[in-house]
């Protein structure tokens, strides 16, 4: 039997303990024979990592190899981040399931956006007449969550528009939802916002829109929001880009922009439910989960609350063990110093252990 031993302060109540992994899961009792084995590791003891929204398999121009793949899987990886939902790929990614190497993914599937306005080779665009047959079939595909675009700029409204109505929203949330799965979307603006929470929808992703209102029932029906801070802290480039052929369109980023903090704060303080997403792939960098950890609490949120949402909050919503408990899977990263004290921290993990093994 092979077995490894880890020591420090286990996170999230910072206990000093002697962490044992066997056969890929952790215990506490000191298996026999392993007395005075060399430590695999000392320091601060983290359930591992989650990205709550990143793009396994898509970069600028569309989909990306396998070999493209796994290096920016492996990036994220050590970084700390073991479990990762994917929030639209047009590569199938299935295939990182097989790997014990790689981070565990929760695919969406394919992004799923209105003819011609979305990010193009992104995703499946339909009219809204196609919308619930998408929308089923991205549930069949996927490993749980549908990823919906739920507004972009419209060229000949000038402006970010809702990408679907909202009868259509109502009727192809409602058919995931038969599936088994659930549902998120990319919402900028204000308006796609309302017919997605009245639909039923169960996480919003960047939410600079989102009012008071939406906010109370964000709260009132546990629906998530991560906010990817890093990804809204380009919108004035978005902006610079547009501004001459879309004025309108350019005006509404920017009072979004203008708003982002306050909207992220009170979303906090009304309660809704903050994870982590880097937006890794697209435009965005793997393996920057730590930045995007930094920039929420830069933004004014408790250290210890986006470390909780980037760790073990985070995985319990995904349906993983939150802690590390006597039997759970053995996926965690040590630190040299306390993260709760010092975010910083987080981009220099002394060891990454994934299923039981040492990967980083
Ligand atoms: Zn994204």
């Amino acid at each position: 039997m092979s077995a490894l031993r880890f020591s420090g302060p286990v996170l999230p109540d910072g206990e000093v303990r002697e962490v044992y992994v066997v056969d890929g899961r952790i215990t506490y009792e000191r298996p026999a024979g392993l007395a005075g084995a060399e430590s695999a590791g000392e320091g601060w003891i983290v359930p591992g990592l989650v990205d709550a929204h990143n793009h396994l398999g898509l970069e600028d121009g569309g989909a990306v190899d396998e070999a493209e793949i796994e290096r920016t899987a492996i990036a994220d990886r050590d970084n700390g981040v073991l479990l990762t939902r994917d929030c639209g790929s047009p590569a199938d990614t299935r295939w990182v399931h097989e790997r014990e190497d790689l981070p565990r993914l929760i695919r969406c599937g394919r992004h799923i956006a209105r003819t011609r306005r979305y990010l193009r080779n992104y995703g499946v665009e339909v009219e809204p007449d196609g919308l619930l047959d998408t929308v089923t079939e991205q549930a069949l595909d996927g490993d749980g969550w549908v990823k919906l675009v739920g507004d972009w700029i419209s060229r000949e409204e000038g402006d970010l528009t809702p990408s679907f109505p909202a009868d259509a929203v109502t009727a192809a949330i409602e058919a995931a939802h038969a599936q088994g799965a659930k549902v998120t979307a990319h919402c900028f603006g204000e308006a796609s916002i309302s017919p997605l929470l009245d639909a039923g929808i169960d996480c919003i992703e960047h939410g600079t829109g989102l009012t008071a209102a939406h906010l109370e029932q964000m709260v009132a029906r546990g629906v998530a929001l991560v906010p990817t801070v890093l990804q809204t802290s380009k919108f004035p480039e978005f902006v610079s880009a547009a501004r001459d052929k879309f004025p309108t369109y350019s005006a509404t980023m920017e009072s979004l922009y203008a708003g982002r903090r306050e909207v992220l704060m009170n979303a906090y303080d009304a309660g809704v439910a903050l994870y982590v997403g880097s937006d890794g792939g697209g435009s965005a960098r793997h393996g920057v989960l730590h930045e995007e950890i930094l920039a929420m609490a830069a933004m004014g949120l408790p250290n210890e609350y986006v470390l909780g949402a980037a760790s073990w909050r985070g995985r319990s919503w995904l349906g993983w063990n939150p802690g590390l408990d006597e039997g759970d899977p053995a996926d965690f990263v040590v630190y040299p110093r306390n993260p709760v004290e010092d975010l910083s921290v987080l981009a220099e993990p002394s060891r990454v252990v994934l299923r039981g093994k040492v990967v980083a």
